[in-house]
């Protein structure tokens, strides 16, 4: 099956809102084994919009139409599907009484303009909407099928989870999808392609690599009759992929990194402080949820080597942005915060003389033991970067630890 989807509003062309219906959608079809074609964004503008739905209706054998079910005049959708599909609209009476008993339960009288949400075209049949007062609709005609789903992403996805995806599973035939995400620290873009993708040399299961802020992720993608066939396919070339990029593995599909190291810290039944110089304290901020995390410190470079933590030596304030200084300031958050580990990271985005912009040094230390890594980042990246890198240190260092 061929689909296309087309969202309205003129807001989207504007640049005020961005389009997340659109990937949550092309991600749903995916799953389903439904081709995307294209994408369009159209502002609120009859011609355009029903000029749009009527190309997309000659392609593709399902088009769905988002946004524009509301009830103000700038709300068109409605009116530009019964055009391009050549019907007219009436108002549906069990539509109506629905929408004016959601007004009753708030205690208000229906407002005029409502009513419009409560029109359909004949070969439409309308789709609850219990997050809003917009019924979606369902439309089939000449062997198309175009759906009308609301703007507001938790009305959509609602709409989508529990009344499309159902009658869509029902219908198609029996294939079935299944993904599996690998998530990748300290390797670039191009050669984990150049590591994995000779694998891949069949149309089935197909890779995905996509460079995220928390490294780079390789999505396996498999298509097989049964459930189980999918599952081994992507079972076997996980593993092959696994004994390729070893290390630099960190965590599988909704895995993060804070998440895998809030669950290490409680498993080891470690405390954790943090150090952050020339950041503002994002990774004090990735890890605060955890109890194992008992504070952080941010500070400044200029004012790194000062008096208000104790017992650091005067060289940090010459080399701060050194591993060493790394794990200084490391032991000396371990005494300010009572804990048995802590995580340094020092830093700089422009170029300090000695060191390029973008240079991080990172220390863990704790248990006698310690860890230490540094790396170049881009300087406009550089606060996620290094969080992520230095989260990515801690892992390690706590899968070490026996
Ligand atoms: P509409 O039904 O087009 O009037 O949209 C109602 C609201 O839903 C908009 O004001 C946005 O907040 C949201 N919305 C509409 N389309 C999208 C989209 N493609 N992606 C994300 N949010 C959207
Ligand atoms: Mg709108």
């Amino acid at each position: 099956m061929k689909a296309e989807v087309i969202c309205t509003g003129t807001e989207l062309l504007c640049g005020e809102i961005v389009d997340t219906n659109s990937p949550y959608l092309a991600e749903q079809l995916r799953l389903l084994g439904i081709d995307l074609f294209q994408i369009t964004l159209v502002g609120d503008d009859p011609e355009r919009l029903h000029a749009v739905l009527q190309r997309s209706l000659e392609r593709v054998d399902l088009v769905i139409a988002v946004g524009g079910l509301g009830p103000t005049e700038d709300d068109i959708t409605r009116e530009a599907i019964a055009q391009a599909i050549g019907e007219k609209m009436c108002v549906d009476p069990d539509l109506e009484e629905w929408i004016r008993g959601v007004f009753k339960r708030l205690g208000r009288e229906m407002p005029a303009e409502n009513i419009k949400q409560a029109m359909l075209i004949p070969s439409a049949h309308p789709i609850p909407n219990p997050r809003g007062t917009a019924p979606g609709w369902w439309v089939k005609k000449g062997g198309k099928t175009l759906l009308a789903l609301p703007g507001p992403p938790r009305e959509l996805q609602r709409m989508w989870e529990k009344e499309v995806l159902p009658e869509f599973r029902s219908h198609l035939p029996g294939e079935v999808i299944f993904s599996r995400t690998i998530k990748t620290w300290g390797l670039s873009e191009s050669r984990v392609d150049e590591l994995v993708s000779p694998l891949f040399f069949s149309p089935n299961p197909t890779l995905g690599i996509y460079a995220k802020p928390d490294g780079i992720w390789v999505r396996i993608i498999a298509r097989a009759a049964a459930k189980e066939t999918a599952k081994e396919i992507i079972r076997s070339v996980e593993a092959e992929i696994s004994s390729i990029l070893k290390d630099h593995i960190w965590g599988f599909d909704t895995d993060s990194l804070e998440g895998i190291v809030m669950v290490l810290l409680e498993e080891k039944k470690l405390s954790l402080a943090t150090v952050e110089v020339g950041f503002g304290g994002l990774l004090a901020s990735f890890l605060s949820p955890s109890p194992q995390f008992k504070g952080g410190l941010t500070l400044n470079p200029q004012q790194a080597g000062t008096m208000f933590i104790p017992n650091i030596g005067s060289h940090i304030q010459h080399e701060f942005l050194s591993v060493e200084a790394a794990l200084d300031f490391g032991e000396a958050a371990i005494r300010y915060f009572g804990t048995n580990l802590s995580l340094g990271v020092v830093g700089a985005a422009v170029d300090t003389g000695e060191k390029r912009a973008g240079t991080i040094c990172i220390g863990v230390v704790g248990r006698g033991r310690k860890r230490t890594a540094s790396g170049i980042y881009p300087p406009y990246q550089l606060k996620e970067r290094a969080a992520f890198a230095a989260l990515f240190e801690l892992r390690r260092f706590l899968c070490e630890l026996s």
